[in-house]
């Protein structure tokens, strides 16, 4: 009897997703490299992956995590704090936590759990968070389960974030500013001096989630290299599962800060460690981006070409969104552009706000100036630029 009623809820759900084009399927996807990809068994040259330095497949990552399994195992064990915490972390954290330009780094799970785990520490219900409105589901998640008061600002608008501060600020105790340091569906950079600034009269602490920066600007070291002065962010979230290649998530901060994170985040006491070779692969991944000034700045070089071959504004990350608008135009985009042989994704809503629906493009140091070229050219001829 349960059994069927859950079944019928569950029916009547994807039924309602289903009339609203919002059903979303998972598709086979086979990556031969971080931009070629077997599709539903189709051949396709992919601009739809977060593996923007190709370290996913990189030969010395590779060896790295094959050495660390044979060596350590497939698993960790248990929890860092209890027994999973093998050497291996002590390495990344330190590597990492240097090429950031911070006293200490904290590894996490994941990305999201970095967020969902590290934002309750910081902010309670006595406090005020204030997103910016495009901001990562992760980041809305940390605020929630934080019990503080969420405001959130218009996209990049810092006018908007004072005025929300010089009428709230003063009925809350903490205050914490979160935003993107490079937006992951609009591929702009957030004006991190000015919201330091701003951050700094308010008596607020800056957090960044620079999922889509590390690797890829300000020399590969992120988005608080990628503006005119160094950026003092004190809370520096982002993932290893992008540039990095890896999987796994972090946070950035000082030593007290990282080890108040060990002692409090819940998604970092509670959580098993990771597998030895991710940790032994995002490491290797760590070295490379500290020393190839010339593979980091691929990415951003592919997409700028890109962005004047087709007429639109400078591309500042490796993400290049083209707005359509309409649900359907964007999966009708998607498909003619699969048809002529190249991945690129509808971003529909929730993941993006409604009526913004849009094709996004990814670039990757793996790319060569051909599939760039070809992108923009089947762009034109389906009518896509603008
Ligand atoms: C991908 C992403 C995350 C989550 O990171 P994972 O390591 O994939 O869990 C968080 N924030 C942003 C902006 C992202 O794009």
């Amino acid at each position: 009897m349960s059994t069927s009623t859950l079944d019928e809820f569950a029916k009547s759900k994807l039924a309602a997703l289903e009339r609203r084009k919002l059903r979303r399927h998972l598709a086979t996807t086979r990556r031969k490299s971080s931009a070629r990809v077997d599709y539903n068994d189709h051949e396709l040259i992919s601009f739809a992956c977060n593996d923007y330095l190709g370290l996913a497949k990189h030969p010395a990552t590779i060896a790295a995590a094959v050495e660390a399994t044979e060596r350590d195992g497939v698993g960790a064990g248990a929890s860092r704090l209890i027994s999973g915490n093998y050497p291996l972390y002590k390495t990344l954290e330190s590597k990492l936590a240097r090429l950031k330009g911070t006293e200490d780094a904290v590894i996490f799970g994941s990305g999201y759990l970095a967020n969902i785990g590290t934002i309750p520490v910081f902010a309670g219900s006595a406090d005020l968070i204030l997103v910016d409105e495009f901001s990562h589901s992760c980041i809305l998640s940390g605020a929630s389960i934080s019990r503080a008061t969420v405001k959130s600002f218009r996209h990049n608008d810092v006018d908007s974030a004072s005025k929300i501060l010089n009428s709230q600020r003063a009925k809350f105790r903490r205050c914490l500013i979160i935003t993107e340091g490079v937006f992951s569906m609009d591929g702009d950079l957030a004006p991190l001096p000015a919201l330091a600034e701003l951050a700094e009269h308010h008596d607020a602490w800056l957090m960044t989630d620079d999922a889509h920066g590390l690797g890829v600007v300000g020399g590969g070291r992120g988005s608080s290299f990628a503006h005119d002065a160094v950026v003092d962010v004190p809370l520096q979230m982002g993932t290893l599962s992008k540039a990095v290649g890896a999987y796994g998530g972090y946070i950035c901060a000082t030593h007290a800060v990282a080890e108040l994170i060990r002692n409090r985040a819940r998604s970092f006491v509670f959580s098993t460690g990771l597998p030895p070779a991710t940790i032994a692969a995002a490491t290797e991944s760590i070295d490379i981006i500290a020393t190839n000034q010339e593979l980091t700045a691929r990415p951003l070089t592919h997409a700028r070409r890109f962005t004047h071959a087709v007429d639109l504004p400078e591309a500042s990350s490796a993400i290049v969104p083209i707005v359509v608008g309409d649900v359907d135009k964007s999966l009708d985009a998607s498909a003619s552009l699969a048809e002529a042989g190249y991945l690129v994704p509808a971003i529909r809503p929730p993941t993006v706000p409604t009526g913004t629906a849009r094709l996004r493009i990814a670039f990757s140091a793996v790319h060569s100036d051909d599939d760039v070229s070809g992108l923009a050219s089947a762009l034109e001829s389906a009518g896509l630029n603008r």
